[in-house]
């Protein structure tokens, strides 16, 4: 059996020489090699992701130790994002998050438990005062788990600069991964940009026809074009460990030679990570959900991640000239996969020849926009998108349809229902519904005033009005009424709402507070045994669950414990 041989290297020694993070200040989070189902920068829905996604052998309950000696800053607790997570400053002037933990080791999470109970809540967030926990390197602080919006177990761990909050690349810090796979490339199309360009007889964006090469690199059939041009790519990465797609580290965009455009992921700010709409093609996105990444720079690009720009790496395609177009798609271990195009100035009669569809409302970005379409209104404000377009407006009786899912929305948008045919005493359970792909209707955030039913998002679709008349269900998950349960560790149940979801529970014991987790994917309220001393053998166990309009369920139950 032939052995494979272990790449093991220093990521950040290799790259970059002379790397301005530490090499040796951190270890590791995990007892385990670090094997990652996401990287840094990869393109995530609506950011960039701001960490490393390290697997943890699909469970839950590994150590995770503190990379450095450090004092604890913030800590979180919530159904969504990052689910319990704590945040560790470090005296190098880092800060290291860790994040969707199943729960914080004794000390961090008495600490918690306190404040919990205090403010009779499970949703927290916590800024400890400098040096009131303080953390040695390697200390245990959580264990790996699965909450927030996460899809299965797994350690969310960012390092960032504790100054500015900027996520760094954590492999920029010494931390050694088994990589000498290349870069994956899956398509690459070419778009004509001007209004007179054309790419292969295309007034549109077409996919080019490209072929691997035997040392591995790939080239393109040659693009016939004119006017202005520019390239995109659908790519990923892998690690040698796994079979996860992650994102490559870096991507660069030379013509005949010349550094036409290079980014890559060392550091980007939480407050452009949206902006990532305008990296990819969104249009695309919105049809297939693949992620193309543009090689060059739309106008509302205002991302900080390029190193060089030429001509926001647009091509001026000049009639009989040519031109060599070399992409290369980096990993941070070096692994490089190359595409190389071929263009020749060259117009040709059109065969595709498509205008954009009109529509009768020109929406101009830079202006508020405001549109009455009946039974609802809507309104952009200033910048919501990031640029011009006929915006797809319409309605009927009984919806409104604002454009589809090919144009991002940067900044929230409201639409405003009329509800005055509604009488008002049946109100209260109305609400405003984005209709998904399946026209079931989504609860929107519904602030009601007067006659009005207003909801904030940036999702463009169709939205109706929808009633929900049923309240949220409770059952018991672990045991039966009636019963004893004096060697249970945990007492759980389940919770559920047909239409407007959940929206708050509390519960007690005897008439006190209890804490009750909630986990939102397995729809499961857990109460912990430890934390509280039942002084009475008899126990009342009382929860109360509030659905999005107000319905509300009381679940009573009793129980038994020595
Ligand atoms: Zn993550």
């Amino acid at each position: 059996m032939k052995l494979k041989i272990a790449f093991f290297l220093l990521l950040g020694f290799l790259v970059h020489g002379q790397s301005p993070y530490p090499q040796d200040a951190f270890e590791s989070p995990l007892d385990i090699p670090l094997i990652l189902a996401g990287t840094f920068g990869e393109l995530r829905s609506n950011h960039f992701h701001s960490g490393l996604d390290i697997k943890t052998q699909s469970r839950e309950g590994l150590s995770v130790k503190s990379i450095g000696p450090g004092t604890v800053t913030r800590i979180k607790i919530s159904h969504w994002g990052y689910g319990k997570v704590i945040y560790i400053a470090h005296p190098n002037g880092y800060t290291s998050v860790y994040a969707h933990l199943q729960k914080f080791a004794p000390k961090i999470e008495e600490y918690i438990k306190k404040k919990q109970y205090e403010k009779q809540t499970y949703e927290i967030e916590l800024f400890p005062d400098y040096g009131e926990l303080t953390v040695n390197k390697g200390e245990l602080i959580a264990y790996g788990g699965n909450t927030g919006g996460s899809s299965g177990p797994h350690l969310h761990f960012e390092i960032r600069n504790s100054l500015n909050e900027k996520p760094i690349n954590p492999l920029l810090f010494g931390y050694s991964i088994r990589d000498a796979t290349d870069p994956t490339l899956v398509g690459a199309y070419a778009y004509p940009l001007s209004e007179d360009a054309q790419v292969n007889r295309a007034n549109t964006k077409i996919q080019l026809n490209i072929k691997r090469q035997a040392d591995g690199s790939f080239v393109a059939d040659t693009l016939n074009a004119a006017g202005t041009i520019g390239f995109g790519i659908d790519t990923y990465d892998r690690q040698d460990m796994a079979a996860n797609k992650n994102g490559p580290y870096a991507i660069t965009q030379k013509v005949n030679g010349e550094v036409y455009s290079d980014l890559d992921f060392d550091s980007f700010s939480f407050a452009e990570t949206r902006y990532l709409n305008t990296l990819i093609d969104y249009e695309h996105f919105g049809k297939t959900y693949q992620r193309v990444q543009r090689c060059f720079k739309v106008p509302g690009n205002n991302l900080s991640i390029y190193n060089t720009l030429k001509n926001d790496g647009k091509l001026e395609i000049a009639e009989g000239e040519t031109y060599d177009v070399d992409l290369q798609i980096k990993d941070l271990a070096g692994n490089t996969t190359v595409l190389k195009v071929p263009v020749k100035g060259k117009r040709l009669p059109l065969e595709i020849n498509e205008s954009p569809k009109k529509t009768d409302y020109y929406l101009i970005a830079q202006k508020p926009n405001n549109y009455d379409l009946g039974i609802a209104r809507v309104y952009f404000p200033a910048n919501t998108f990031y640029n011009d377009f006929y915006i797809d407006l319409s309605s009927d009786e009984k919806t409104v349809t604002i454009h589809q899912n090919t144009v991002p929305a940067h900044r929230n948008f409201t639409i405003s229902f009329d509800v005055s045919h509604i009488p008002v005493d049946e109100r209260k359970q109305w609400f405003v519904a984005r209709l998904d792909s399946r026209l079931r209707p989504d609860y929107s955030n519904t602030y009601k005033r007067n006659n009005t039913f207003t909801t904030r998002t940036r999702q463009l679709g169709t939205y109706t009005l929808a009633k929900d008349t049923i309240a949220p269900k409770v059952r018991t998950k672990n045991f039966k009424p009636k019963q004893w349960l004096t060697n249970y560790r945990y007492l759980s149940l389940l919770i559920s709402d047909d239409l407007s979801g959940i929206d708050s529970y509390s519960a007690t014991i005897n008439g006190e507070w209890i804490l009750m987790e909630y986990e939102p994917k397995t729809n499961t309220l857990t109460y912990n045994f430890d934390d509280k001393i039942l002084d009475k053998t008899e126990c009342e166990l009382e929860v109360v669950v509030k659905d999005n309009v107000g319905n509300t369920t009381t679940f009573k139950s009793t129980f038994f414990r020595k």
